[in-house]
């Protein structure tokens, strides 16, 4: 019997989809930019040996809360192979999750910085950085399949952040809730909106940190605090779900 091309099988675990991020090459315009960027360089990181490839999500299998961003940036997680890593968005990703209790540091520098994440866990509509940070229509389509994956894996998360318009429209496609359950009306993307899914889980919405939002002030620290604030109270607040095998909550079975 022939068998499904590989990124169209379920994936078992999230060790399964992250090994089959790290080796996608699905996208070749994606591809090829990551590739031609990691061996340029940028001058300041040129002692570091660029990741260059797909970058899986990053965190803890048992979250509550998940946060999905864009993609990482050309010398950020293409260069670090971590998600948010090495770039103005992700100093102010992890200084928020830290303040807020869901890091164990301020900053993630590198993959092997000691960082680790509690109840958290950080994914990305893309996995390759593009080219003036726009993945195409056909790309983030591409990608999805690991993002449904990761919602599906991740089954304590009962809050999700979406950090920018393109990271609440590739969750909610991923989550299935594009275009449904009637009568579900579909989230309106706005900083700071709050929305109950069908399936009990929060949506909450914030501008992405990029340097053009921050630097013109259209997202300011008090403004991005007040969104992961609301998101721990909510984790707080989250009833539990019934409890499952320790294996099967870490998404090895
Ligand atoms: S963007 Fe996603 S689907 Fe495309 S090559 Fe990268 S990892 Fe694969």
């Amino acid at each position: 019997m022939s068998r499904s091309p590989r990124h169209l099988r379920p994936f078992g675990s999230l060790e399964a989809v992250r090994r089959a991020v790290i080796s996608c090459e699905r996208c070749p315009r994606l591809r090829g930019h990551c590739r031609r960027i990691a061996a340029i360089k940028k001058r300041e990181f040129r002692d570091w040996t660029y990741w260059g490839r797909p970058v899986p999500g990053f965190g803890d299998p048992l979250a509550r809360l998940l946060v999905v961003g864009l993609a990482p940036a050309a010398h950020g997680g293409n260069r670090t192979g971590r998600v948010f890593t090495g770039d103005s968005s992700g100093d102010w990703l992890y200084e928020a999750l830290y303040r807020f209790g869901f890091a164990s540091r301020p900053t993630s520098i590198s993959r092997d910085d000691g960082l680790r994440l509690t109840d958290c866990y950080v994914a990305a509509a893309a996995r390759c950085a593009p080219p003036d940070n726009k993945p195409t229509t056909r790309e983030l389509e591409s990608c999805r399949p690991y993002l449904e994956a990761e919602i599906r894996l991740l089954r304590r998360a009962r809050v999700v952040v979406a950090l920018g318009r393109v990271a609440h429209e590739s969750y909610l496609k991923a989550a299935g809730l594009w275009d449904g359950p009637r009568p579900f009306r579909r989230p309106r993307f706005a900083h700071g909106a709050l929305s109950r899914l069908p399936d009990g889980n929060a949506l909450l919405c914030s501008f992405h940190p990029s340097r053009r939002n921050t630097n013109t002030g259209l997202l300011t620290r008090v403004m991005w605090h007040d969104v992961f604030r609301n998101a721990r109270r909510l984790v707080d607040a989250a009833p539990e779900r019934p409890r499952r095998s320790r294996a099967v909550e870490m998404g090895l079975e």
